[in-house]
Parts: structure tokens; sequence; C-alpha cells
């Protein structure tokens, strides 16, 4: 496996794989690998791609310097899990090269407007410029490709999918499927954080998202059950709600159809998110 640290080679690096005709899958992460990072370069693997994947904790999609402070770091754990599952060049940028001006602010920004400011964007303010910012960087350095979200991060992904239509990324953005502990609970760098007793009651949220997924119900009903369930387990919700899939318009007791749940809660100071897909029964 290749290590880089630096864009120029980065960028040649990606330059030469298309050179010869490989195709080049990228997987951005912040670290703190676990078995839903290693899906993705799997993913990649499985279509063949080389692959190529980021590790650098963004300072700029952090509204919180102690979330960011808090934020795990296990490099030399990473590099192995990377290496064990085929990534062919791992790059770790540093800040210096990601963001010149950093500590100062970075003038350019990014902003995909409307699907930012609910949910995640409403509780964390400048979190998905800080996000689509860095995700431009990331491809505009690795150039075509295919890259690789995972759905725990629904709303990420969505931004991401909505950038690269507007600014015309010749990239191809693969979503995949959210992996869960056995017990249920959605595989999470900060799950570290969660002591057991925290750890047992934040199955609450994947039990929740388990709950609505079974029944079709109304928007409101949906609502309800999700706050019920997690609430009724000690933890702070955050926001809890049902969208629409793709615009994140909130879904009204009219709709009927397929639907998005987002629950998003603290625990023990530990903020964790999770989400299933709904069907809703319009009320008539
Ligand atoms: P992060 O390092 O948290 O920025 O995550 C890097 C990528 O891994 C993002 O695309 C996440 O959506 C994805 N990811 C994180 N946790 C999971 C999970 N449990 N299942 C699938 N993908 C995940």
């Amino acid at each position: 496996m290749l290590r880089l640290t630096g864009v120029e080679e980065w960028r040649s690096y990606c330059d030469d794989q298309r050179l010869a005709n490989r195709r080049v899958g990228l997987v951005p992460t912040m670290g703190a690998l676990h078995a839903g990072h290693t899906s993705l370069f799997d993913a990649a693997k499985d279509h063949g791609d080389v692959v190529v994947a980021t590790m650098f904790v963004n300072p700029r999609q952090f509204d919180d310097q102690g979330d960011l402070d808090r934020y795990p770091r296990t490099p030399d754990v990473d590099r192995a899990m990377a290496e064990a599952h085929g990534v062919d060049c791992l790059i770790e940028p540093t800040l210096a090269a990601m963001w010149p001006d950093y500590p100062g602010p970075t003038p350019t920004t990014v902003t995909v407007r409307g699907l930012s400011d609910v949910l995640e964007g409403a509780h964390r303010p400048g979190h998905f410029d800080g996000v689509a910012s860095v995700v431009a960087k990331l491809l505009t350095v690795t150039g075509p490709c295919r890259v690789y979200f995972g759905e725990k991060d629904f709303q990420q992904l969505a931004v991401i999918r909505q950038m690269v239509r507007d600014l015309s990324f010749a990239v191809d953005v693969v979503g995949c499927g959210i992996v869960r502990d056995a017990d249920g609970l959605a595989l999470s760098s900060r799950n570290v954080l969660l002591g057991e007793d925290a750890r047992q009651r934040a199955l609450a949220l994947s039990r929740a998202l388990a709950t609505v997924t079974a029944a079709p119900a109304s928007a409101s009903e949906h609502r309800r059950t999700l706050r019920e369930i997690v609430s009724g387990a000690g933890l702070d919700v955050i926001y809890a709600d049902v969208v629409d899939p793709v615009t994140f318009a909130p879904s009204g007791d009219a709709d009927s159809g397929d639907a998005r749940a987002l629950v998003a809660a603290r625990i023990d100071g530990v903020r964790l998110i999770d989400n299933g897909p709904v069907v809703l029964k319009g009320e008539p």
C-alpha cells in the first residue's frame, strides 16, 4: 500500500492510474476506521477500482471545538486496516496541505443551500459547508473517479450528490448501506466514547428505526414512535424526523410512499445519528 501526504503526488498518482486505464475509487474518511469504513473499501475493490482512501480529520466541519479535540485518532491501526482491505493508496494530507490558511478562515467555501439547512445542518451550523468544501477539494485533487459514501450519513450523501450535479464533477457517487454491530448499533468512530451503560441505551436509536421501518404509518405517527423509543431510553433527542429521501422536505400526513427517518440524539455528551427507510401510509 502506497502512502502519500502531499497534494501534488496524490494528484499525479491518480492521473497515472487513469493513463493506465484504471478506474480510481475514492473513499474519503476521517480515520478511526471500523467495519463501516472497510465496507466502502471492499465495495470499491469489488467494482475493480484502484482504491484510494483519504484520512483527514477536517476541522472545518466541526462546529464544536470540544468534539474536534475528542475525535478518536488511531492512525497506526487505520493503516493496517486499510492495507488489509486492499487499499492501494492511503492519503493522509497535512492540515497545511488541505487548508493553507488554517486556523484562519478559508475564503473559499462550497455551500449547498436547502439540503444543508435542515436536520444535521440546522443543529450544526456550518457543518455541511465544511463537508462540501473538503469533498470538493478531495474530488478536485483526485480527478475523475467513483467516490464512495455510507448511508450512515444519509444527509451528507444527499448534499454531496447535489454538489456533484451542480458543479459537474466528473465523478460517480456510490452510496453504500449502513454497517451495524450484531446488536443493531450503527458503527461510528464515536462509539468508542460510549461507556457500557451508555452503549446499551444507545441501542434505542436502531430499535426505534427498526420499529418505524417495520410498519407503514403516517409521518406524525412515525415521528411520535421515534421520539417515544429514543427519549424513553434516556437519550436527549436532538431531532427525530421523517423527510423526502431526495429533497429532505418534511413529510406530511397526507403523503404516502417511501420516505426516510433520521434521528440524532445525545447520550453522556456523545452525539449519535442513525437513519432508515420508512413507508408512509397517507391519512385520507
Ligand atoms: P467518517 O470517517 O465518519 O467521515 O466516515 C467516512 C465514510 O464512512 C462516510 O461516507 C460515512 O458515511 C461512512 N460510514 C461511517 N460509518 C458507517 C457505517 N456504520 N456504515 C456504512 N458507512 C459508514
